[in-house]
C-alpha cells in the first residue's frame, strides 16, 4: 500500500493530469483507510475549484500564466 506521502503526491498530480489506472487504484485503496489523506485531498480539490472560479468570475484580476503556475506550486507542493 502507498504511504501517505506517496498518496499526497499522486493526489496533487491527479489535479493536473490523468493517472494510470493502477495509480488511481492504489490511491483509492489508501484513501479508503486514511482519514488524514482523504481530508488533505479534499482540501486540494477545494482550493483548485476556488482558483478556477476566481479566474472565471473576476475579470479585473488578471494573472499571468507564470504567476498562476507559481501559486499552484506553492499551494500544491508538499
Ligand atoms: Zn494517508
Amino acid at each position: 500500500m502507498l504511504s501517505c506521502k506517496q498518496t499526497i503526491e499522486l493526489g496533487s498530480k491527479n489535479l493536473d493530469t490523468v493517472l494510470a489506472w493502477h495509480q488511481r487504484l492504489e490511491m483509492k485503496l489508501h484513501l479508503m483507510v486514511c482519514h488524514n489523506c482523504r481530508r488533505y485531498i479534499k482540501h486540494l480539490r477545494f482550493l483548485q475549484k476556488v482558483i478556477v472560479s476566481i479566474d472565471k468570475q473576476d475579470s479585473n484580476i488578471h494573472l499571468s500564466e507564470q504567476a498562476r503556475e507559481r501559486i499552484r506550486k506553492k499551494i500544491f507542493s508538499k
